[in-house]
């Protein structure tokens, strides 16, 4: 039912490409990386082709082109720059949508859905089942609603998708570095009290605490509250 997005990852900076490999796999997609557009031209067809525009041999602009011209994959630009040029020559040589560094993971993850859902149309494949049910707590990740025995629970986005990312693996420990990446953003290097402020607040409103175990000094995990 998982059905796995294959990744090309474009990118010549080791410092963007390996975080950014690491968060899409455990976002559940499947990435493969290479650093030139020589190499992005000869790599195999994938769902979803991530490109830098500042590469070392070719401009990413005519990778875009040339890609385009031979295939539907989707293309979404990640660069540096950002001045509006840019942004409209990367779309109209066929990028599908346009991201400029820095930018937070998470929104990264919603466009590549967004683009692949664009391209593919209703019968797109879903990287995560939009509804989940673990004992009594259901989570409709589209709509972003969350019930405790069918009693809607009102949660703060934040609460929702620190929720969301603990559902992705019940019972798999999550780093509270990968929270603070995935749920916050990739570049914190802030206090990590800020994710005890909310699982106390989540775990209130999920009326019991067992739905979400700490881990000392690992992380945290979701459970099931006996
Ligand atoms: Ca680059």
């Amino acid at each position: 039912m998982l059905l796995l997005m294959r990744v090309l990852v474009v990118e010549d900076d080791d410092r963007i490409a390996v975080p950014l490999l690491d968060g899409l796999r455990r976002h559940g997609f499947t990435p493969t990386r290479v650093t030139t557009g020589a190499q992005a031209l000869q790599a195999a067809e994938t769902d979803v082709v991530l490109l830098d525009l500042g590469l070392p041999d070719v401009d990413g602009i005519d990778v875009c082109r040339q890609l385009r011209s031979r295939s539907g994959v989707p293309i979404l630009v990640i660069t540096a720059r950002g001045d509006e040029t840019d942004r409209v020559i990367g779309l109209e040589v066929g990028a599908d949508d346009y991201m400029v560094k820095p930018f937070g993971f998470r929104e990264l993850v919603a466009r590549i859905r967004a683009v692949q859902r664009r391209v593919s149309g209703s019968a797109s494949p879903v990287v995560e089942p939009d509804e989940q049910q673990l004992g009594a707590l259901r989570i409709h990740r589209r709509n972003r609603r969350v019930y405790v025995d069918d009693i809607e629970i009102a949660l703060t986005p934040k609460e929702f998708d620190l929720l969301a990312l603990l559902a992705e693996e019940p019972g798999v420990v999550v780093t509270r570095q990968e929270l603070l990446e995935s749920v916050w953003d990739p570049h914190w290097y802030g206090p990590t009290k800020t994710i005890d402020v909310h699982v106390a607040t989540l775990r209130k409103k999920l009326g019991d605490r067992g739905w979400i175990e700490t881990v000392r000094g690992v992380g945290l995990r979701l459970g099931r509250p006996s």
